[in-house]
């Protein structure tokens, strides 16, 4: 009976967790809220409601144009269980100058339809579509026009074809819905994870780097990402594809050789304990990157400061920039802030990696201190970009203005690009270059780290196993 007992639970215990040992490649939504209009540029598509698609291919000679509607629509004539069906009926009453649009009502049912302004005064046979007067979705390709009144409009293209969207390509297929606070479509791009991560990869790092650094970028945007989708930032997707998540330009073919070295790192992840952590990274350290403390205020175990001895030329990225007392008195006033004409510039506090801690700006009416990366983002571009990090010197040099009032130059001479906390990209590309595997890039920059699958260890079943084993003789 006992032996019964203990079969029932090892069998509870390694089904609750057979979920994550037979884990499928898991598909990422991605809302692309940077895509303006919605024109697919593909000659050849397929709509569907939800994953149910329509029998054939929808074509054009130009493009597809995606809208939203309302007002109401009459029905005319039959309904066709086929969209080949419809579409001949349509080219019929064309031959008698009737123009009518495509209603699909789920993917078993079509007919042709034509709108009305107003609400029509219905004979006993007519039947109103969008009754409501709610918005649907209307795909135009220059000769036809269907409407949908799902929110669940998807569309994809031939097995493994790229759908184009505006002017970017991607995998997977695209789904359409309408955003009620935003009051616009919203197209989510549905693909597998990896090739999402083969994508963004590719944009955040030269694909012809060393191998090595590539692998490490992989795992350390894997791990950034999972973390980000378990903060569930989007109501409707996972991610969105601008800087707020992270920035996605779909696919380009130049991405294929990244496929491997993803699946080469095989899911692994960055955990700290048995969490996973804060996977950030920046482009230069200039020396040393940072603590996490000196940039975003809370203190992280295992983003500590890390000296960079070997000499990395291409690592101490150096800059310059002059902003005249003027513009620094321009910028202060944006911020509500006026301590008269700027006649000072000094550095108060350097953190031990020699990052600007504290910078003082004298005026003539007074002072303001700017800490931490608040630095960064008040020296703001001619490119609109912020200052490329806090790894700098500075000059004043004071002058008589045109109207004889003191005015200054400050001249900043910097090195690196970036906030500096977590793993240095140019650094990766240097550690790889001078022998270090991927791993040891990881543990490098990120302090006390493991490397991990992310899949969960299907500990309980694990656990049944090593119970098993050890009381096997009181059964
Ligand atoms: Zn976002």
């Amino acid at each position: 009976m006992k032996k019964f007992l203990f079969a029932i639970i090892f069998i509870a215990m390694f089904l609750s967790q057979a979920k994550f040992i037979f884990a499928k490649d898991q598909t990422i939504r991605i809302g692309l809220e940077s895509q303006k209009d919605m024109v697919i540029k593909n000659k050849k598509i397929y709509i569907g409601i939800k994953d149910k698609f329509i029998d054939c291919s929808i074509e054009t000679k130009t493009n597809f144009k995606i809208n939203m509607l309302d007002g109401f629509y009459l029905k005319l004539g039959k309904t066709f269980s086929s969209y080949k069906d419809v579409l001949q009926a349509k080219k019929e009453l064309a031959k008698n100058n009737l123009r009518a649009m495509i209603y699909v009502n789920d993917v078993d049912l079509f007919f042709l339809c034509t709108e009305r302004k107003e609400t029509p005064i219905l004979n006993q046979d007519d039947e109103i579509i969008n009754a409501n007067g709610k918005k649907m979705f209307c795909i135009d390709n220059g000769e036809d026009v269907i409407l949908l009144d799902c929110d669940n409009l998807k569309i994809k293209t031939e097995s493994d074809g790229l759908i184009e969207l505006g002017n970017r390509k991607y995998c997977g297929d695209l789904e359409f819905n309408y955003d009620v606070e935003k009051k616009k479509i919203i197209a989510i791009n549905n693909l597998d994870f990896d090739k999402y991560l083969s994508c963004v990869l590719g944009t955040e790092m030269p694909f012809n780097w060393h191998k090595e650094a590539v692998k490490s970028q992989a795992i350390v945007l894997r791990t950034y990402l999972t973390k980000k989708i378990k903060n569930k930032p989007h109501k409707n997707y996972d991610l969105c594809d601008c800087g707020h998540c992270q920035i996605y330009k779909g696919f380009d073919k130049n991405f294929c050789g990244l496929e491997k070295i993803i699946k080469e790192t095989n899911d692994l992840c960055i955990y700290y304990g048995d969490d996973l952590i804060d996977a950030v990274f920046f482009s230069s350290s200039g020396g040393a990157t940072e603590n996490s403390e000196n940039v975003w205020g809370n203190k992280v175990d295992y983003l500590r400061s890390k000296k960079n001895d070997l000499n990395l030329m291409e690592e101490n990225k150096i800059w310059s920039h002059e902003f005249l007392g003027s513009q620094i008195k321009k910028m202060l006033a944006q911020k509500n802030i006026d301590i008269g004409n700027i006649t000072e510039c000094k550095i108060l506090e350097n953190a031990p990696s020699g990052r600007v801690n504290k910078l003082l700006l004298v005026g003539t009416l007074g002072e303001k201190i700017l800490v931490k990366e608040e630095i960064r983002n008040f020296f703001k571009l001619e490119n609109g970009q912020i200052l490329e990090s806090r790894m700098f010197d500075l000059k004043t040099q004071n002058f008589l203005d045109e109207n004889n009032e003191l005015d200054c130059v400050i001249k900043i001479f910097g090195k690196g690009y970036g906030h500096g906390v977590g793993m240095s990209q140019f650094g990766a590309k240097f550690l790889a270059e001078s022998g270090f595997k991927f791993d040891e890039i990881i543990k490098y920059y990120y302090s006390g780290v493991q490397i991990k699958s992310r899949r969960q260890k299907p500990a309980a079943f694990f656990y049944a196993i090593k119970i098993y084993a050890t009381y096997e003789n009181c059964f």
